[in-house]
C-alpha cells in the first residue's frame, strides 16, 4: 500500500542519518569509535556545509543530553524515540555517564537491523555483557533487553502498544527520565506527535524532551528541503510543525511541558565552544559561508522540561 511505501522510505531514512555520522566523524568533526559497525563504508564525500550541520547537530544535543544526566547524576533513564542506528548508548558507557537504563524505540526493522550488528560485532556486545548482571541478554528478533540498555520494536504513533511495551522493559516513571527525538517528529501528523508529547507529560512527572528537527520550512529553500525528501517519497506528514520556533515551543507547551526553549541551529552553532567550532572550521574550506547560513536556519533543537520535584534544569545555552 502506499503507506507501507511511505513508512518504508521514512526507515531508510536512517541510513542517511548514520552514513552523514560516519563520513563527518571519518574527517575529524568529532569522535564516534562505534558508528562505524553500523555503516561499514565511509561512502561519499559530504558537503562541508553538510559535515558542519551534522556536527552542530550532535554537539548540541550531545551537551543537553550531558546536562541532564549531570543535573541528575545519572539515577534517571534515557529513551531514544526513532533512534535509528544512533551510538549514544555507547557513548555514554564509555564516558561513565550511563543512565540507569538506556532505551531506543524504532520500527521492528530497523531494530532486527541494528540486533544483528550488535549480535555480530564485539565492539558492540561487549559493553552490554558487560554492563548485565547474568549469563545470557534477552534476545529476539525485534527486541533486546539487558541491564542497562534495551532496544524495543514499536511505531510511534501507536501509544498504547508503546505503552505496554516500555512497561514490559521496566521502564519506571518516577525516575527522571529524557526523550530524545532526532529528525522523528517530522515524520508524523501534527496529531500524532502532539499526543505522544502529551502522554510523556502525562505519564513521566520529572522529564525532559530534546527534539530535533526541521524548522522555518515556509520559505523557498525549505520548500526545496520538502521536495528532496518527498522525491524519494518520504511522507513529511509534520512539516506543518516546523513553521517556525514558535510552533515548534507550542507543541510541548499546550502538551503540559513547564518550561520550553527552541533555538534555531544557527544560533546553537554560533554558542557551541569557540575553540572546537574553530578546530572544525580548519578541517575543510567552505566558500559559501550564506549556504551553511541559510541551512542552519532550517533545523533547530527545542528541549521542554517538566518537573514536579524541581529539578531546576533550564538547558546549558542559558
Ligand atoms: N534519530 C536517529 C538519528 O538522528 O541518527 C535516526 C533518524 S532517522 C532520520 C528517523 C528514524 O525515525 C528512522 O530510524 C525511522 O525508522 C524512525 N521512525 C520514524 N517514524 C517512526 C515511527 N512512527 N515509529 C518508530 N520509528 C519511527
Amino acid at each position: 500500500t502506499d503507506s507501507d511505501t511511505a513508512d518504508e522510505a521514512v526507515r531508510a531514512t536512517c541510513d542517511d542519518a548514520s552514513t552523514c555520522k560516519r563520513f563527518a566523524t571519518s574527517k575529524g568533526y568529532w569522535t564516534d569509535l562505534h558508528v562505524q559497525y553500523f555503516v561499514r563504508q565511509i561512502g561519499e564525500r559530504k558537503a562541508p556545509e553538510i559535515n558542519r550541520g551534522y556536527y552542530g547537530r550532535v554537539r548540541g544535543m550531545n551537551l543537553l543530553i550531558d546536562a541532564f544526566l549531570k543535573k541528575t547524576q545519572c539515577d534517571c533513564q534515557v529513551v531514544n524515540l526513532g533512534a535509528g542506528l544512533d551510538t549514544t548508548f555507547w557513548r555514554l558507557k564509555d564516558e561513565n555517564i550511563m543512565p540507569k537504563k538506556f532505551f531506543e524505540v524504532d520500527f521492528p526493522m530497523i531494530v532486527a537491523r541494528k540486533i544483528h550488528h550488535i549480535k555480530t560485532k564485539p565492539p558492540l556486545s561487549k559493553p552490554l555483557i558487560e554492563t548485565h548482571s547474568t549469563d545470557s541478554l534477552r534476545l529476539d528478533g525485534h527486541s533486546l533487553d539487558s541491564d542497562r540498555y534495551c532496544i524495543i520494536g514499536a511505531d510511534l504513533r501507536d501509544l498504547p502498544a508503546l505503552e505496554e511495551k516500555l512497561k514490559k522493559f521496566q521502564i519506571n516513571p518516577e525516575l527522571p527520565t529524557l526523550f530524545l527525538s532526532e529528525c522523528v517528529l517530522v515524520y508524523m501528523t501534527a496529531e500524532q506527535s502532539s499526543k505522544l508529547v502529551n502522554w510523556v507529560a502525562d505519564t513521566f512527572p520529572v522529564a525532559m524532551f530534546i527534539n530535533y528537527e526541521q524548522v522555518n520550512m515556509n520559505d523557498r529553500f525549505g520548500q526545496i528541503m520538502i521536495e528532496n525528501l518527498q522525491r524519494r517519497q518520504c511522507n513529511l506528514a509534520g512539516v506543518d510543525v516546523c513553521q517556525s520556533l514558535d510552533s515548534q515551543k507550542e507543541r510541548f507547551l499546550s502538551a503540559g511541558w513547564e518550561s520550553v526553549n527552541a533555538l534555531d541551529m544557527m544560533t546553537v552553532y554560533s554558542v557551541l565552544p569557540r575553540e572546537d567550532v574553530a578546530r572544525i572550521e580548519r578541517l575543510e574550506f567552505l566558500d559559501e559561508r550564506e549556504l551553511l547560513q541559510q541551512l542552519l536556519q532550517h533545523y533547530c533543537i527545542c528541549w521542554a522540561v517538566k518537573d514536579k520535584l524541581s529539578l531546576e534544569f533550564h538547558g546549558s545555552f542559558d
